[in-house]
């Protein structure tokens, strides 16, 4: 099973990603994991993507469609992959449908009140885990790997405020687009937690086999 997983920043892709990722043995592919890990390395690729990703805005689709299409040739991705924070725009979705075959769009649906609050109180790990400053109490080192939690450079008000309207104007109509394959599964999250919000997609993903 190939899935994209779709929401606006801060909807929890990565949460939902990571549960997935345990129960149904999805490779986990994050655009945004892979330009931060290129950022950090000093690459070519890291200092392009630098300057939009600070500015809230979405990497050039040649350099972001290449990096994905590569790791799609990959043999650990056979068995199923899910992929969070791609595509962004419509360009994307179909350049991916050129090159991969993708089941189902899981799309996780959260107020849009709610989104900036959750992005600027969030604290990740390297390790992919991320926290919310109102649960953590104080602690200030990952519960999964005991490594030190930090602020994501792009998780400030300013860079946010950018990156919810290139959510609205460019990544939204591929719930129309998804929608038309018939490939759209849309999970309202209200006041879910995450644990709920995971039951909902494992019921509707369950209802695809069926
Ligand atoms: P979030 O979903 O919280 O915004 P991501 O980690 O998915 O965080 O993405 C962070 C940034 O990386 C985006 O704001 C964008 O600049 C860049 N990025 C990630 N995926 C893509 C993509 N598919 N196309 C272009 N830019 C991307
Ligand atoms: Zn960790």
């Amino acid at each position: 099973m190939n899935i994209v997983l779709l929401g606006a920043p801060g909807a929890g892709k990565g949460t939902q990603a990571a549960f997935l990722e345990k129960k149904f043995n999805l490779v986990h592919i994050s655009t945004g994991d892979i330009f931060r890990a290129n950022i950090k390395g000093g690459t070519p690729i890291g200092k392009v993507a630098k300057s939009y990703i600070d500015a809230g805005k979405l990497v050039p689709d040649e350099v972001t469609c290449e990096i994905v299409k590569n790791r799609l040739s990959e043999k650990d991705v056979e068995g199923g992959y899910m992929l969070d924070g791609f595509p962004r725009n419509l360009f994307q979705a179909e350049q991916l449908d050129s090159f991969a075959k993708i089941d189902a769009c899981v799309n996780i649906s959260v107020d849009s009140a709610l989104l900036m609050d959750r992005i600027c109180g969030r604290r990740v790990c390297s390790c992919g885990a991320s926290y919310h400053i109102s649960t953590l109490g104080g602690r200030t080192t990952c519960e999964r790997c005991g490594q030190p939690l930090y602020q994501r450079a792009d998780d400030n008000p300013e860079t946010v405020g950018a990156r919810l309207e290139t959510y609205n104007t460019q990544t939204a109509p591929l719930i129309d687009y998804y929608a038309a394959q018939g490939k759209l599964l849309t999970v309202e999250c209200g006041n879910a937690s995450p644990e709920e919000v995971f039951e909902m997609i494992c019921e509707k993903l369950e209802g695809l086999n069926k």
